[in-house]
């Protein structure tokens, strides 16, 4: 029997919040007490079972939910050194771990630092308090500033904010101003996503009732376009869709996973890809605590890819970097040449100018990435 390759890449899903905002449709709960300590120890046994199966041999953590510095300070600790244990080399190691501004104390901030933890990820979403009402988020943008400066002088090195843009009421001066107070902060790396209306969320409910009004289209794209045009003026490079970060500060996980390469994923609705698997966690805490404990799979779906399969979803996931499919190492890895598997997909796009296509790449133009899912999707199922 053949040993299953290392696994570099670990994601682990903490399913509490302090408050759920209206627009979140990631797996979480209110934080209740009483399933932290279950829920860490789950975590830990759900990676010590795969530790005893594959070797691992990690140099990309990512901790994320939910809100993980909701945890008490002793959990969140307890929960980082045991994910840390498998990361043998310190030096190589990125580590993030997502925060919710209003939940960074110096005592979790001492905690992420003595964590080894180099990279926070904070969820700013606006400047705007109003804004910020809207998205029912229960911190003000002082507590964003705050945060930052808690993380750094306790020595994390890389921050990282979020943005949404395509907020009700939002306009392209508000959106300027955020985008200029998301600068003077000097993050590492910034990620600014457009406003999505999950199905069955608070927030489309009060949409489908016409209590809140979607920003008009034209408006958003005007948005995302400000967004490409300053950010690289202010040293924040666009390197994926929705992510700009200082060179070299490209977030290493989830380029791994752009590259379409596996990671492990623990925790609640955790999802990961290892041996061709795409696996989800049950979204459910009490049943994925009782599935761990009973030595049973807390995998809720998964499905082997095939071949083209693989193929295809490289190049979707490489399409959403700037860099686009590097066309040699593409027929390296799938033995196909994209530009033949996806003919028909990239003539259609090229001739409408979605498209930029050369030897050595394919990648969305400055139009393409303003209607990017709708171009990507073709290379899911169109020849
Ligand atoms: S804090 Fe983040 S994960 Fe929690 S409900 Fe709000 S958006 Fe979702």
């Amino acid at each position: 029997m053949t040993t299953p390759t290392a696994c570099r890449s670990l994601y682990a899903h903490v399913p509490f919040c302090r408050s759920l905002c209206g627009y979140c449709d990631f797996y979480s709960q209110v934080l209740d007490d009483a399933w932290v300590t279950p829920y860490v120890e789950a975590v830990l046994r759900e990676l010590a079972g795969y530790a005893a199966r594959r070797p691992l041999d990690l140099d990309t953590i990512y901790v994320g939910g939910g809100t993980p510095t909701v945890l008490p300070a002793g959990e969140l600790e307890r929960l980082l050194s045991g994910l840390r244990r498998y990361a043998p080399d310190d030096a190589a190691l990125e580590f993030t771990v997502e925060a919710n501004p209003a939940t960074i104390t110096d005592e979790i901030a001492a905690v992420l630092a003595a964590a080894g933890v180099n990279r926070v990820s904070i969820g700013a979403q606006s400047f705007d308090p109003a804004e910020l009402r809207t998205l029912e988020r229960t911190h003000a943008p002082g507590h964003v500033i705050e945060a930052v400066d808690q993380c750094r002088r306790l020595g994390v090195r890389r921050i990282s904010l979020d943005l949404i843009f395509g907020i009700p009421g939002q306009t392209l001066e508000s959106w300027w101003r955020s985008l200029a107070a998301a600068v003077a902060i000097a993050p590492e790396h910034l990620s600014c996503y457009s406003l999505t209306y999950e199905p069955g969320t608070p927030l489309c409910t009060r949409l489908n009732a016409g209590q809140v009004q979607r920003v008009d289209e034209d408006l958003e794209a005007d948005m995302y376009e400000a967004a490409l045009d300053v950010l690289p003026t202010a040293g924040l490079a666009h390197y994926e869709i929705s992510n700009f970060a200082r060179p070299g500060a490209e977030c290493r996980h989830n380029l791994r996973t752009w590259h379409n390469e596996p990671y492990l994923g623990v925790g609640p609705a955790a999802a990961g890809y290892i041996d061709a698997v795409r696996y989800t966690n049950v979204a459910d805490t009490a049943a994925y605590v009782a599935a761990v404990a009973e030595n049973r799979s807390p995998w809720h779906q998964h499905e082997r890819l095939s071949a083209e399969g693989r193929a295809r979803e490289t190049a979707m996931l490489a399409l959403r970097l700037t860099r686009g499919i590097d066309c040699r190492s593409f027929a390296e890895r799938h033995g196909q040449d994209p530009a033949v598997l996806f003919g028909a997909a990239i003539e259609r796009h090229t001739r409408d100018g979605l498209l930029a296509v050369d030897d050595a790449s394919i990648r969305l133009t400055r139009a393409g990435l303003l209607v990017a899912d709708t171009v990507i999707a073709d290379f899911l199922c169109v020849r």
